[in-house]
């Protein structure tokens, strides 16, 4: 670990309403005000970066603005109690990347209050090969099991599943023992292999996934984790076994939900929210220690493709066309 007195930052700047990505060589001077300085080894790309660079949804907040929601890295200087010189770190959420500078950098200064100790057992690459994406999809796996559902209690519908935290779902439930189905929008040999090859059993799509549900359709999935939303968890939420829950996290199809009380009345079927960004830390270092061992290394090669930090811009606007099979990982020293 070295305190490097330049480095290289991903620094966007709004000119006029236009937002401008540059790779800049920042000193730690430049760094926010915050009480632990760290060395970035990696950070990922998700969704939300797309929608950032996009200049849609209002991601980013405060200009100029270093991106990245999440980072994993060493300690290199410190004011916190909690953190020493060389403790490796993990940082996700709470506005990183949108509020306060984030992980698209060789050196970032955060608050300890949002920093996680790395797990025994997991490196900075597999941290981020994991990413915002794979601990909010086991934050929906946690949310599965505390509503009951079992290896035994029948298949598990992962929805988006070819996109980050899908394809975490998938190798996640895979590795647990449930039987999992893959739901994708892509008619691809090449997707659908992917797909069963992280751990998928079955795949789902077609046209009835665009179409408005009846209020209850045949019963078939014990339990869903959903990225999409909009029609697509309403076709869940209609589609739920007797007792069944859906954990939802995202909006990739669209933030709207349009759907009936019966699923809820009728079936006893539960709508868990998920939401990583602003998660309890016990909760955080809880679903963090369970990554160390509830998903397979090898799903993790399938599932991640490592860039340099100048190609997020280019990879940010395919992730928003939906372009992007698994997860990207983010090599800031690359
Ligand atoms: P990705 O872009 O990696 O994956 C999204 C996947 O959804 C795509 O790969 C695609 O899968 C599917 N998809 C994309 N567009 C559409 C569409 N128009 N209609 C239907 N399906 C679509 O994104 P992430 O995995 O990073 O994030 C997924 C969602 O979860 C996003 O909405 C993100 O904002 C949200 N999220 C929320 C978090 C939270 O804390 N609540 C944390 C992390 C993510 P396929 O082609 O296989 O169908």
């Amino acid at each position: 670990m070295t305190k490097k007195d330049t480095f290289t930052a991903l620094v966007v700047e709004k000119e006029d309403k236009n937002l401008v990505p540059t790779l800049k060589q920042l000193k730690i001077e430049d760094l926010p005000d915050e009480d632990v300085l760290i060395q970035v080894d990696y950070s990922t790309l998700n969704y939300k970066e797309g929608l950032g660079f996009a200049n849609r949804n209002k991601i980013f907040r405060v200009f100029p603005m270093v991106p990245g929601v999440d980072l994993a890295g060493t300690v290199v200087e410190s004011k916190s109690a909690n953190f020493k010189p060389g403790d490796q770190v993990i940082l996700n959420g709470w506005s990183v990347g949108e509020r306060y500078w984030g992980g698209y950098a060789q050196m970032a200064r955060i608050k300890s209050d949002f920093l996680i100790p790395l797990p025994k057992g997991m490196d900075t690459k597999k941290a981020m090969a994991l990413g915002t994406a794979g601990y909010t999809a086991m934050l929906q796996v946690m949310a599965l099991e505390e509503a009951g559902i079992t290896t035994d209690s029948g298949p598990i519908i992962v929805t988006g599943a070819s996109g980050g935290v899908g394809s975490n779902a998938v190798a996640i439930l895979a590795r647990l023992g449930y039987e999992v189905t893959a739901l994708t929008r892509s008619r691809e040999e090449s997707i659908h292999t992917y797909l069963k090859k992280i751990g998928a059993q079955d795949i789902a799509g077609g046209e009835e996934w665009t179409q408005k549900p009846a209020p209850l359709e045949k019963q078939k999935w014990a339990g869903g984790v959903d990225t999409v939303g909009s029609v697509v968890l309403s076709r869940i939420l209609s589609e739920m076994k007797y007792g069944g829950c859906v954990a939802a996290c995202g909006l990739a199809g669209g933030f709207e939900l349009n759907t009936t009380v019966m699923p809820f009345i009728l079936r006893g079927v539960t709508l868990k929210g998920v939401d990583s960004v602003s998660c309890p830390t016990s909760r955080r270092i809880a679903a963090w220690e369970r990554l160390v061992t509830d998903i397979s290394d090898e799903a993790l090669e399938h599932i991640n493709k490592v860039i340099p930090l100048k190609d997020v811009p280019r990879y940010a606007g395919e992730i928003l066309e939906g372009n992007i099979t698994g997860h990207i990982l983010v090599d800031v020293n690359a």
